[in-house]
């Protein structure tokens, strides 16, 4: 068995793991980044099917100068190449659809457009300007209760539940109010969003070229097997993998992306946390999953669309991007269009996945009658278990922190309030580095 030493260990590529890479990169340590498979960024990265390039899942990446996505790349002098898309929503309620006003200001005329009468239009802004100024709504009161105690038009609350699953990852009735008005509030202070331009893949290989510039190692093809924990606290790993064969690595801190629960298991059980830390564990662990449907066709769904399309008129599908309308020269062959829709259950922790996954595809073709029959099909998922759309819902993440010194989790388990997705998982690992270089 080979023996190196590091710094720090980083268990897997996700782009909770990439940033916690470089902001420890960045801050002089020399790290080393295990990745079980031969590509980076785990559900931020992409393959190339039918010579398109298609997301292993995220496809909206923050971007602007107050994402700790955009902080961890500039760690270590990394470029973002990114196309801005801030600006370019379009939401489908029943009756019709509404493009946001590029120059922001959207959320009041959603709103109108929604409820089709200004005085309760206003009147409901004005109450979710009130929340996001800080008069909070409580812990315990879910979104869902929250609209339902001020409104009893439909369309508005589509429009939100719309709005939830698609950008928040799970449901009005299953985010809490305050957690939604964190978001809202975050997401709307002048943050920036887009999709790479060669997909997402290239973008983490990016910032894995400055991160292995500056002296930290990447192995790939290489899989945690364990992390060694020695009276209380953590002593390194035992990876297997690439020409290393079995390699037992010391390292006082380990951070782990494999998600709170698989860090658990390869810690060796439960048993290894404090009490504490085993009841927030367990407390709201479910993920949530979601659908992806990646497909091609010879023209655009929607001619002249370079947006991002949100669906509130649906059951199950929530979302569609034309990736190739947005930049044509990198996704998809001339003349074709790459597609991707996205669905999410009705109930993150209790729906029926399988006729959930069906009825997303009727919806795709009830709101675009014919595709099914033109597209070609690339990719067809229901993103639950290990690689799910969220590891945990908004408003229930883990710390960073473990109760064994020494070890911590970043990604998409452990989103602090008001993030959510890439971004959450990249705040995760800004949180956890200030916490190791403040304490180590
Ligand atoms: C279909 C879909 C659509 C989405 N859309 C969006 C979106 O538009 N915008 C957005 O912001 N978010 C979106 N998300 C969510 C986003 O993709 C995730 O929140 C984020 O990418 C998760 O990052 P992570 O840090 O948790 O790491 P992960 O992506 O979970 O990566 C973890 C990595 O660790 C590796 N690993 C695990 N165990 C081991 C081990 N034992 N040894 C070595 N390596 C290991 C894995 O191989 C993987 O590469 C979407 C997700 C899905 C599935």
């Amino acid at each position: 068995m080979g023996q190196d030493e590091f710094d720090a260990v980083i268990i897997g590529s996700g782009m909770g793991g990439m940033c916690a890479a470089a902001r420890l990169t960045g801050a002089g340590k020399r790290v080393l980044v295990l990745e079980k498979s031969p590509y980076l960024g785990g559900r931020c990265s992409h393959r190339v099917r039918s010579d398109c390039v298609v997301t292993t899942g995220a496809v909206m990446i923050p971007m602007g100068s107050d994402s700790a996505i955009r902080e961890a790349f500039d760690a270590v002098g990394a470029e973002m190449d990114m196309i801005d898309l801030t600006g370019r929503m379009r939401y489908r309620l029943r009756h019709g659809d509404y493009d946001t006003p590029p120059e922001g200001g959207g959320l009041i005329g959603m709103i109108e457009f929604a409820m089709k009468d200004g005085a309760q239009a206003k009147a409901l802004f004005r109450e979710m300007m009130a929340a996001l100024g800080g008069d909070m709504p409580p812990e315990e009161m879910t979104t869902q209760q929250w609209f339902d105690q001020r409104t009893d038009n439909p369309d508005v609350k589509d429009l939100f539940r719309g709005f939830c699953a698609a950008l928040m990852g799970t449901n009005l009735h299953e985010i809490p109010a305050a957690e939604f008005f964190r978001f809202l509030g975050s997401s709307s202070k002048g943050s920036r969003f887009g999709m790479t331009r060669l997909g997402n893949g290239a973008l983490m290989d990016t910032l894995a070229e400055a991160i292995t510039a500056r002296g930290s190692e990447i192995r790939r093809q290489t899989r945690c097997e364990k992390i060694i924990v020695e009276n209380g606290r953590v002593a390194g790993v035992v990876a297997h993998g690439g020409e290393g064969g079995e390699q037992r690595i010391v390292s006082p801190i380990v951070v782990s992306n494999a998600g709170p629960d698989e860090t658990a298991t390869l810690a060796g059980g439960e048993e290894v946390f404090d009490e504490h830390y085993r009841a927030r564990l367990n407390r709201n662990a479910a993920s949530a999953p979601i659908f992806h449907i990646s497909f091609v066709m010879d023209r655009p769904l929607i001619e002249g669309f370079e947006g991002c399309m949100v669906f509130g008129n649906n059951e199950n599908l929530i979302y569609l991007e034309i990736p190739s309308a947005i930049s044509p020269e990198t996704i998809s062959p001339e003349g074709t269009f790459l597609h991707i829709a996205y669905g999410a259950p009705s109930d993150a922790a209790n729906s029926d996945l399988t006729a959930e996954f069906e009825n997303t595809m009727r919806e795709l073709e009830a709101n675009f009658p014919g595709v099914t029959e033109e597209a070609t099909f690339l990719v067809k998922a229901k993103h639950s278990g290990r690689a799910p759309g969220m590891h945990r819902w908004p408003g229930f993440g883990m710390p960073s922190e473990t109760s064994v010194a020494g070890l911590y989790n970043v990604g998409d388990g452990c989103i602090p309030p008001g993030t959510i997705g890439t971004e959450g998982a990249a705040a995760s690992a800004r949180v956890a580095v200030a916490q190791i270089l403040a304490t180590h």
